[in-house]
């Protein structure tokens, strides 16, 4: 489902750093990839590459079998393809849930008014909130509004669901309900880029988890591996700082 070719990205401003160093992978259809390193190893910059919120500056990403990085790719419909979800929700303040989770739908997938409201009440309830439809984001709690921004992305029918620590900006009651909204995915068979903190949904969840750090990847595999006899001396650190 997604292809990485050796892909690259340096920033320049405020100074000089190689965010992404030569980092290759593959991730099949339905799999679940865990990511996980330290803060400034490179994680956001590599989910952003797969939607192309960030232009690799070398290498080549495949979704689905298109080349993203070709300048002929529309990268609207790419973008369709590949659902986000960020630390900050990133809902729109002045619509309500419903109209946040109708808009694109209408508008990138040509939807008649009527089936993106059936698509959005579906997905409501899907993740355990039909009754909030009418309301706008700053009258839910974080988890909620985290909720919605997972349904909206599922409304696009993506290929693909990223998800960049989704829960770290939640208060700690609230971290399940996300997580379990996403296992959930998980189950179903979708294909799941996920960054986190959360070890325990790594070890319930992940396919394989990806260790990065310094724009590398340095270490993958199974959570069995991962979590019971990392390899690299940088991955026992790691884990140790944090377990
Ligand atoms: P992570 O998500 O693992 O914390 P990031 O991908 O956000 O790491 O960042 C990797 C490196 O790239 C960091 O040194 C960060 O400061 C830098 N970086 C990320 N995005 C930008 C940007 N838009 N402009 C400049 N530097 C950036
Ligand atoms: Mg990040």
């Amino acid at each position: 489902m997604i292809r990485v070719e050796k892909i690259s990205k340096t920033f320049f401003v405020p100074q000089e750093v190689k965010a992404l160093d030569n980092v290759s992978c593959e991730i099949k259809k339905g799999e679940v990839v865990v990511i996980i390193g330290p803060s400034g190893s490179g994680k956001s910059t590599f989910l952003r590459c797969l939607n192309r919120l960030e232009y690799a500056d070398s290498g080549h990403i495949y979704i689905d079998g298109i080349d993203i990085l070709d300048s002929k790719t529309d990268i609207n419909k790419v973008r369709a393809e590949v659902g986000m979800v960020f630390q900050s929700f990133n809902l729109f303040p002045h619509k309500t849930v419903l109209e946040n989770i109708t808009l694109a739908q209408q508008i990138v997938r040509k939807r008649s008014r009527q089936e993106a409201v059936e698509k959005a009440r579906y997905l409501l309830d899907k993740v355990g909130i039909p009754d909030k439809a009418g309301v706008y984001p700053d009258q839910l709690s974080g988890g909620q509004q985290q909720r919605v921004a997972i349904a909206r992305a599922l409304a696009m029918d993506p290929k693909v669901m990223l998800f960049d620590e989704p829960t770290s900006a939640l208060d700690p009651e609230m971290i399940g309900e996300v997580l379990d909204v996403m296992k959930t995915l998980a189950r179903e068979g979708m294909t799941m880029v996920v960054v986190t903190h959360e070890m325990g949904f790594a070890r319930e969840v992940a396919d394989r988890v990806i260790f990065m750090d310094h724009g590398r990847i340095v270490e993958e595999g199974t959570p069995e591996h991962f979590f019971t006899n990392p390899t690299h001396e940088r991955t026992r650190l790691f884990l140790s700082q944090i377990l």
